[in-house]
């Protein structure tokens, strides 16, 4: 019974290996502010992401105030043909007609991968005050395009201009989320 437990667990070892070894950028520490309860949010919206991957793009979002969750949106630009119908702007829309601008401001929004910069504007006009993001936007890009770092605002740099005091916490799980993306890239 050891023998073949140990097997299974060498087996399992390979097999996350040979998963991990598959992705072109190597994950990225959890952010040292990450607490369980980020994680296990976290955790949540990388099912959401992996929902909308079944239609859409693979991205979601989560708004959680006082601990629970009031808002789950997952990407919709293809079903839509709405380029604006990202996870957090399709969260935000929602969001800001059903609930107050205090709710907003205590709430957490939280992200599959980390706001690219449109979304960064919709969460700044929302008055949300705190993200946390599972996989660094670069790290994303990265699996598909080595010159990406080029091309891109990341949303600290933006929020550092217009609104310093949002806190960003990322990356969480970092390695979930890029096997997400990496799955997406090869059912297409
Ligand atoms: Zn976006």
């Amino acid at each position: 019974m050891v023998k073949i437990l140990g097997i299974l667990v060498f087996l399992l070892s390979i097999q996350h290996f040979t998963t991990y070894a598959q992705l072109k950028v190597t994950p990225m520490p959890d952010d040292a502010r990450v607490t369980e309860i980020d994680i296990y949010f976290i955790k949540k919206v990388y099912e959401v992401a992996r929902k909308a991957s079944e239609r859409n793009y693979p991205y979601g979002a989560l708004l959680v105030h006082e601990g629970k969750i009031i808002a789950t949106y997952g990407n919709k630009v293809k079903e839509t043909g709405d380029v604006t119908m990202h996870a957090e702007t399709g969260l935000l829309s929602y969001a800001s007609k059903e609930f107050g601008p205090q709710i907003l401001a205590n709430s957490t929004l939280y992200t599959s991968t980390e706001p690219c910069i449109m979304c960064s504007g919709a969460i700044y006009w929302a008055n949300i005050r705190k993200i946390v993001y599972g996989t660094t936007e670069l790290q994303a890009r990265l699996l598909f395009d080595p010159d990406a770092k080029k091309r891109l605002i990341s949303s600290r740099e933006a929020f550092n201009t217009i609104r310093p005091d949002v806190e960003i916490i990322g990356p969480v799980s970092e390695e979930e989320g890029l096997l997400i993306h990496e799955i997406f890239s090869r059912r297409k």
